[in-house]
This record gives C-alpha cells, structure tokens and sequence, in this order.
C-alpha cells in the first residue's frame, strides 16, 4: 500500500515535473514558431496529381491583390450588385479582388509541357518558376510551353529581364491568336516586349491539332479571338486546361450570359463556355481554370439551367 502511495506520488511528480516542463517548451516552441510561420504562406506553390503515367502539376504564379472584382469579373451592364451578392454568399474576394494565375505542367514520361507561364514578375507574382522548383523542375526541363493565348498574365512569364525562360522549349499557340495579336498595327507593351522578340520561335496549330503526342488543342474563341484550350488524354480520364475560357469560377458557371470585361466578344464568349461546360459534363472531365480558386482543379455539374464548380478533392500525396 505504501509502496504503491509512494510510486504514485512518486509518478505524480514525475508526471507534473515532465508536464510543466513540456508545457513551457511547447509553449516557447509555439511562440517561436508562430513568429517563424507568419511570415511563409500557405503551400509550396504547386499542387501535383496524377492520372495514369501522367503527372500533372498546377503551379501557382502567385497572386495580384488589389482593385475590385468589377466590373472586370462581371461586365455585365446592371448586374454588378448581384454579382457581388454572389460572390459574398460564397465568401469569395470582392474588394480588394485576389486574382489565381494557375498555370500547369504536364509530364507525359516522353515529354513536359508547361501550358501558360504567368505575369512574371511582381512582388506577389512572378513565382512560376520558383514554385516548378519546389515540385523538382527546373525551366530547362520543359520542352514544350503551349500558350492559350496572349494576354500579359499568360505569356509574360516566357521572358525575364529580356531573356528567354524556357530556351530548351518549343514554343507553340494558335494560330488565329497569333495572327491577331502580331498583325496589330500598334500593339500593345506585353506583345511588344514579348511576343515580338519571340515570334520567330512559335510553332502554330489549329483547332483538334496535336501538341505533343497526347495533348490537343480545342478552340474556345470569344475571350481572346483565337483561344485554345488544351485536352490532355490520361488514360481513360481526358483533363482540360481551360486556360480563360472558363472565366470565373462561379460567376461564370452560374450565371450562362455573364461575361468579363476582359472578353473580347461577349456574344461568342458565352457560346463557347456553354459549349465547354456542357462538353466538361458529358464527358465528365477532370477541368482546370486559370484563374479559379487555388488549384483551380475540378468537375463541373449541371445545375438547373446553368452549372456550378466542384473542387477535386486535395489530397498530400
Ligand atoms: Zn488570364
């Protein structure tokens, strides 16, 4: 009895002495650690999954804040407040707007592609590069960069401080794309600094043609004259780099006439995304949207008449 008294006080102390003393290390590691972690964001930057032999990887660019969501992201003539309304029943950025830039790298074992290369570079933009790194690829390892189209968030990445990034890649976009944006008699700085310099090493293609063996182009015109999506076929589950022709994550699906005040032609644009999210359903593909919520991967669903964004589920591996 004694023995068992004095074993558990004995225990007791022990325990309350290990107790309190893991009480103020944890305590001590917290506070370090809490000041550490402040200042590293969320994630590494990518998010990698595979489907087959395939692996792909959507790489973050970083994100602009700033401005609001409209009229940019819902153009729309009178519809603004229930846009917004929307968009804060879904607790999604209004004002300032958070804008995604998901580009993706797709290694078929025989090549890899990177579809779109970000603004480049920014403070809180610019990091596709830094974010292949973290997934274990270096720019000289991409063969192919296959461009949606030209919009500065798009191809700006294909240059930094006047040099090219990706110098061991073929370089290929639609053709009508590059028609338009090449043949402007002023055109603007990012085609200028850019697409100019690069002009000579684009590949051009069309609608259904193949990329690299295994990835094709769709065309998806309105936002851009020549737009291309990209339809990579995995082994039985196709996935579709939508580049902008998704548009908004919500608004866009929701509500069949929204359109931005970035699309080109507002009348098409809405066609196309019909067309497209309607295809996403039928053929129950795995879709990826530039600038849809972190990673931007998913299923699309019918609901009612219009559609809505299922999330792929996250998973670490
Ligand atoms: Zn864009």
């Amino acid at each position: 009895m004694d023995k068992v008294k004095r074993l558990n006080r004995r225990n007791f102390v022990k325990l309350a002495g290990a107790t309190s003393l893991l009480a103020a290390s944890q305590s001590l590691g917290f506070q370090a650690k809490a000041q550490d972690m402040a200042s590293v964001p969320n994630g590494a930057g990518f998010y990698r999954f595979k489907q087959g032999d395939t692996t792909f990887v959507i790489l973050s660019d970083g994100q602009s804040v700033g401005g609001s969501a409209f009229p940019n992201w819902g153009a729309n003539e009178g519809r603004q407040d229930e846009f917004s309304a929307t968009l804060a029943r879904y607790g999604a950025p209004i004002e300032p707007f958070i804008n995604n830039f998901n580009p993706m790298l797709v290694d078929t074992g025989k090549n890899v592609i990177l579809i779109d290369t970000g603004l480049g570079g920014g403070d809180t933009t610019g990091q596709t590069v830094a974010h292949m790194a973290n997934a274990g690829y270096k720019p000289e390892d991409i063969d192919t960069v296959f461009i949606t189209h030209a919009h500065p968030d798009h191809i700006q990445g294909l240059m930094s401080k006047g040099a090219e990034v990706f110098g061991n890649a073929q370089l290929i976009m639609g053709e009508a794309e590059f028609k338009f944006w090449t043949g402007m008699s002023e055109a603007p700085p990012f085609i200028q600094n850019v697409l100019i310099p690069l002009k000579d090493r684009f590949s051009l293609i069309n609608d259904g043609d193949e990329i690299v063996p295994g990835l094709s182009a769709v065309l998806t015109p309105g936002h851009t004259p020549g737009h291309l999506s990209v339809l990579i076929d995995a082994e039985g589950q196709q996935v579709m780099h939508y580049g902008d022709a998704g548009g908004h994550y919500l608004l866009s699906l929701m509500y069949p006439e929204h359109f931005l005040g970035f699309d080109a032609d507002k009348e098409l644009v809405v066609k196309t995304r019909a067309t497209l999210f309607d295809r996403s359903v039928a053929d129950d593909l795995l879709v990826v949207g530039y600038h849809f919520a972190w990673p931007g991967v998913g299923r699309i669903l019918r609901q009612d008449k219009a559609y809505r964004f299922a999330p792929a589920f996250f998973t670490w591996s």
